[in-house]
């Protein structure tokens, strides 16, 4: 495990300054962006060493594998993001672990969130998932159902709407992907006009992962979600 920890204190250096760059390039300061450690490639003890190195924020896709691992490391303090598809029938296990739920695709989903928030006396921070990238067959809002979708949310007490998640839509197609968030933050600005009239509303855009980070904070990504870049050289 020393080796383990050795090597992923410098992974996480290395994308911390690869992050740092990017933010430097367009003028913002680095600590406006929060990095989401993507755990599903690693077991519960090499993610536990990661957030030792220094990584508080850590993200899984799969409702199981955040129950195991927040389950594995519970009383360490680590704040959970859910980023993946989540099905109504697995809320109520889920949400007790999680800090903030990225991947809000549905309004039926936004209403069973409200429900089981509301029954644990909270208030969820929540994103609205939005599919940038024009295929139907991903999960998220259509950017033209973005209004309506975000003046359902802002009607549910328990659910605290901070922004908007997307995923650009091919790996390795920088430009492609620098549009599609380019789009997103557009969606993101269009709703603080035309429905919060509030020129503050939804701060948070998590946008990019291993392959396109740099070009997400380039276009105001302040939340990017990096997964195997972190866990190079390390089996697990
Ligand atoms: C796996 C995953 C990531 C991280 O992907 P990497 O390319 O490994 O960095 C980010 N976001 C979501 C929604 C994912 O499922």
């Amino acid at each position: 495990m020393k080796e383990v920890s050795k090597r992923l204190a410098e992974n996480l250096a290395a994308v911390r300054e690869r992050m740092a760059a990017a933010a430097a390039r367009v003028g913002r300061p680095a600590n406006e962006i929060k990095l989401v450690a993507v755990t599903k490639y690693v077991e519960p003890d090499v993610a536990g060493a990661l957030f030792d190195a220094g990584c508080l924020d850590l993200g899984e896709s799969r409702p199981q594998e955040l129950w195991r691992k927040a389950e594995a490391l519970a009383g360490r303090g680590v704040r959970w993001h859910f980023i993946g598809h989540l099905q109504r029938n697995k809320v109520q296990r889920t949400l007790p672990f999680v800090s903030m739920l990225h991947s809000v695709d549905s309004t039926r989903l936004l209403a069973e969130l409200d429900r089981e928030a509301a029954r644990l006396s909270r208030r969820l921070p929540i994103l609205l998932e939005m599919n940038i990238s024009g295929d139907d067959t991903k999960h998220g809002f259509q950017p033209a159902e973005a209004s309506e979708a975000f003046s359902i949310a802002m009607q549910f007490a328990h659910l605290d709407v901070r922004g908007l998640m997307g995923m650009a839509s091919r790996e390795g197609d920088l430009e492609a992907a620098r549009d599609e968030f380019q789009r997103l933050r557009d969606v993101r600005d269009q709703l603080r006009v035309s429905v919060a009239e509030d020129s503050q509303a939804l701060p948070e855009l998590s946008m990019g992962m291993s392959g396109d980070f740099e070009v997400a904070i380039e276009a105001g990504a302040t939340m990017v979600r990096v997964g195997s870049l972190l866990f190079e050289g390390i089996v697990s």
